[in-house]
């Protein structure tokens, strides 16, 4: 007789079947899944209405044939397969297997015994080819599992050699540090991310300063190269004047009359023309090394400025100065990650100009500039080097601190205000001076914490300073 149990409670017996085997690592095998059946009945109560409290597929474990690899087993007449075994089975397979499986021919043969099953009257039919398909899938996962292993520990090393390797430059040290970090397990995709919007745009940078290098390299193996032929030429042919030399002075010891006396004379006279020329040659030769070598030298500074110059402008408001919202996140990136390894608290502060709109309506845009990039002056003067100033757009800026807590920042900060506010700005038309101010929200970055949660907190604050009558500074709650 059939259970009276509806398909969803079927499905429900399922899926609580299989969050049980994932949870104590059990492959889904058929004894497996008796023992958990047996757990779940117990749990639930749900004793299945034809009076059997056993799980409906529960042969001993060795009353299941086994499918050896390779061989076929003989299909048994056995017990009929149940409703809710099916179900849990098929659940398995849809769920677990099938999706989780990169291998082809493993999930072809998952469909194959899924199809067998819509058919199949008996459960031994199908027991030994599931759990000779669930053994193969263990043994993948355990292989994948193993190579991503393997992969990362040499990721890592790759990684630790490199440090090494760079380790005089402290940038780049820090660089490895953070995709040291990406390597810890369990991986997490937030921090992979994070990893790569650092070293990005490093190694892009570290590309062009070694094609510069390379370059370089080239112009002055060439310039060696000539200078060493020029010397080689040179060299050869003193030496031919000085063996040559050699032979007229025997010939001179040996006595000579006066008309062979000024055929020699002659002779040395031409050689020592021709050599004189050679010389000439050889200086011709270097003069031209050395120019080519200064218009290398030239072209690496260029290229060297330059990508410095494209770099910054990549990452800076040209009207201010400060960075702009792609520098920004490079400079949040790195200081996030470096606050995780370090345990350093990190905070940042939004800052808004006040009544901004009616400095430009009263004095014109281009006052309103000015006041723009006066508050940024006065923010570099007061903030240590390694703190990043950067404008958010329009009148509105953000300050990160590394290695300070929010109240720490927030002192900062009204110690900022007062300077911006003793500013006093010249109007040169009017000769007034302007007066100045703006309100901030201070917020720490908690641990883990993104730059859109982190802004946003701020933002909460900065909103209560300027609700408050604005010239403040407020601290964000967490
Ligand atoms: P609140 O105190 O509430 O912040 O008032 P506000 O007037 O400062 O704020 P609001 O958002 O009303 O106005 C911001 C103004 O900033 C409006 C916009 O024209 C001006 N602005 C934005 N970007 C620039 C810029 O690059 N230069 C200048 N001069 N003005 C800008
Ligand atoms: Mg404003
Ligand atoms: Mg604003």
């Amino acid at each position: 007789m059939n259970r009276q149990i509806s398909a969803a409670s079927a499905a429900e017996l399922a899926r609580s079947a299989f969050r049980r085997l994932a949870m104590l690592r059990l492959a889904p095998t058929p004894e497996n899944y008796a023992r958990i059946w047996v757990e779940l009945e117990h749990a639930q109560g749900a004793v299945p209405q034809d009076g059997t409290a056993s799980p409906p597929h529960a042969a001993p474990p060795h009353a299941a044939p086994v499918t050896q690899p390779g061989g076929a087993q003989p299909r048994q007449a056995g017990q009929a397969v149940p409703v809710v075994w099916r179900q849990m089975w098929e659940q398995s397979l849809h769920l677990g297997l099938i999706p989780a499986c990169g291998d082809d021919s493993l999930r072809q043969r998952a469909g194959q015994l899924l199809a067998l099953a819509q058919e199949a009257e008996q459960a031994q039919l199908l027991l030994g080819d599931n759990r000779e398909l669930w053994g193969q899938f263990q043994a993948l996962v355990t292989h994948e599992r193993e190579a991503t292993d393997g992969v990362l520990d040499l990721f890592s090393s790759v990684v630790a050699h490199l440090g090494e390797v760079f380790a005089a430059d402290s940038a780049a040290a820090a660089e490895f540090g953070t995709l040291q970090q990406v390597t810890r397990r369990p991986l997490d995709g937030a921090r992979i991310e994070l990893a790569r919007s650092v070293i990005e745009p490093w190694l892009r940078r570290q590309a062009a300063l070694q094609r510069s290098a390379l370059d370089a390299r080239a112009t002055s193996r060439e310039v060696v190269g000539a200078i060493a032929r020029s010397l080689a030429t040179f060299a050869g042919h003193s030496e031919q004047f000085n063996d040559s030399l050699r032979v007229d002075l025997q010939r001179l010891q040996q006595g000579m009359d006066g008309a062979q006396l000024e055929a020699l004379a002659q002779q040395l006279l031409q050689r020592g023309t021709a050599l004189h020329g050679q010389c000439g040659e050889l200086g011709e030769h270097l003069r031209q090394a050395q120019q080519q070598a200064e218009q290398a030298m030239h072209r690496i500074r260029r290229l060297e400025s330059e990508l410095q110059q494209a770099s910054q402008q990549l990452q800076e408001d040209p009207l201010t100065g400060a960075l702009n919202r792609r520098g920004l996140d490079m400079a949040f990136a790195r200081d996030s990650v470096r606050a995780l390894q370090t345990e350093r608290p990190l905070a940042a502060a939004l800052l808004d100009l006040d009544h901004f709109k009616q400095i430009n309506d009263s004095y014109g845009h281009d006052f309103g500039d000015e006041v723009l990039r006066a508050l940024v002056q006065v923010t570099r003067k007061l903030v240590r080097p390694g703190d990043t100033i950067a404008r958010m757009g329009g009148e509105e800026f953000m300050v990160l601190f590394p290695e300070t807590d929010a109240h720490a920042a927030q002192l900062v900060v009204q110690r900022l205000l007062q300077g911006f506010r003793n500013r006093r700005l010249l109007h040169r038309s009017t000769g007034q001076r302007v007066e100045l101010s703006f309100s901030a929200g201070v917020a720490q970055c908690l641990a883990g914490e993104g730059f859109d949660s982190l802004y946003e907190r701020a933002d909460a604050a900065l909103r209560q300073a300027k609700q408050n009558g604005r010239q403040q500074v407020f601290l964000a709650g967490s």
